[in-house]
């Protein structure tokens, strides 16, 4: 029997990295999944990928900077499986993606700022909002959201990612306090450098210089930050909220 036998689960950013990791891991641990990405066709690979190993999944096409579609994606959800146990949040950006990847904090764009901050954290609060909502009707819930190692330390050239982060770590102990008398756990997931395509860029031009400061010496893989998000959104985690889960080969601990 899995870890979250019988529970539904909505995860964003699942076409890709660490999200579909985490679907393929949720399915294989007995959860329904719903695989929410910019993209239907993205988000349906992950589906694919999950039925091909006997699971159940829906796709979802979401952009979590648009409430309205966060509050469907929640909606779509729930009325494919019924109710909402377990939410990942999950879809983020990074610095090079806006052309403000080794910009020093006080030369950011203000429109690459603004597009980061309101992925990485404010989509991670619409999402929350909604799942909320759900969990509270049902009588609760579990909620893992990705922040980083950004959220830890202050990254450098990655001012804007940085805030992000910090802004999930403090959204999470922020609403692991205010729900959790509505039964809602509120946790989040701070992973280190991982082989995903988002580290691809950073790795081919600085990947020696990075692994140099970590003490595993290597990449983490999105296999190994679903282990935690699987674990805080099962019941075993049942004492656990507000908690910032640091999978980083040690990155943070020198
Ligand atoms: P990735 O680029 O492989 O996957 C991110 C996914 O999020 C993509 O599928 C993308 O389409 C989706 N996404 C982006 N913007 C979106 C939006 N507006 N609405 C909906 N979906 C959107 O990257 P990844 O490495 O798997 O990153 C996943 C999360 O992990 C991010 O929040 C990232 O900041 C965080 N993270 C990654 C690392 C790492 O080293 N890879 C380290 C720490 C934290």
């Amino acid at each position: 029997s899995g870890m979250l036998d019988g529970k539904s689960a909505l995860i964003t950013g699942a076409a890709s990295g660490i999200g579909r990791a985490a679907a393929l891991a949720f399915a294989r641990e007995g959860a329904w999944v719903a695989a929410a990405d910019l993209t239907l066709e993205a988000a349906q690979k992950t589906v694919a990928a999950i039925e091909a190993q006997g699971g159940q999944a829906v796709a979802i096409a979401v952009d979590v900077t648009d409430d309205a579609a966060v509050q469907a994606m929640v909606a779509a959800a729930v009325s494919a499986f019924g109710g909402l146990d377990c939410a990942f949040n999950n879809a983020g950006i990074a610095p090079f993606q806006v052309n403000a990847g080794g910009v020093a904090a006080a030369d950011v764009a203000e429109e690459a700022w603004m597009r980061i901050l309101d992925v990485n954290l404010n989509g991670v609060w619409r999402s929350l909002r909604h799942e909320v909502a759900q969990m509270r009707k049902q009588g609760g819930g579990a909620i893992v959201n990705t922040a980083s190692i950004a959220g830890l330390v202050g990254l450098r050239g990655s001012s804007a990612y940085v805030v992000s982060k910090h802004g999930v770590a403090g959204l999470t102990k922020a609403a692991a306090a205010d729900h959790a008398a509505e039964n809602i756990r509120v946790n989040a997931v701070c992973p280190g450098y991982i082989e995903t395509p988002m580290t691809e860029d950073s790795m081919r031009r600085n990947g020696e210089r990075i692994m140099a400061r970590v003490p595993m010496a290597r990449m983490g893989k999105p296999e190994e930050i679903a282990e935690a998000v699987v674990w805080m959104c099962s019941d075993r985690a049942g004492f656990v909220t507000g908690a910032c889960w640091t999978v980083d080969g040690g990155y943070t601990a020198v």
